[in-house]
């Protein structure tokens, strides 16, 4: 999915972060962006792009996919290592989910797997008690 930061990546134009327009730059508290161009509560959301991933920034909560493109950075650039490093350890929980997501899988079969076999085995115990009972009984 596609984010406002996705569209406005300006790691690459950034000097020390500090200066430059209202666009490219991070704020302080007390600039703070907050409100977008069309008037309305700008939301603090997470980059997750791999030249920021994992920084936040505020901008247009959007309006059905509609953004203003008005954008702040909230946190500082990031540092190089942690450009190489974030997005390697998204991949590897990824990997993980993925790997819990098939072994839920296989423990939710082997689960209705052990139910039906359970009520086999009642049924069979079933049988077999009635059938005792006619043989004793006649
Ligand atoms: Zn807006």
């Amino acid at each position: 999915m596609e984010t406002p930061a996705s569209k406005h990546d300006y790691s690459s134009n950034e000097s020390d972060g500090r200066t430059g327009s209202r666009h490219r730059s991070f704020a302080t508290n007390d600039q703070l962006l907050r409100f977008c161009y069309c008037g309305k509560d700008a939301h603090v959301r997470t980059s997750w792009t791999s030249h920021n991933p994992g920084r936040r920034f505020r901008g247009c909560p959007g309006n059905e996919g509609q953004y203003c493109g008005s954008f702040q950075w909230v946190d500082p650039p990031m540092c190089r290592r942690s450009k190489e490093i974030i997005p390697g350890l998204l991949n590897r929980i990824s990997e993980y989910e993925s790997q819990i997501k098939s072994l839920n899988e296989l423990l939710h079969a082997e689960e209705m797997r052990r139910t039906t076999l359970r009520n086999y085995l009642y049924v069979v115990i079933f049988v077999w008690l009635m059938t005792t009972c006619i043989v004793f009984f006649v």
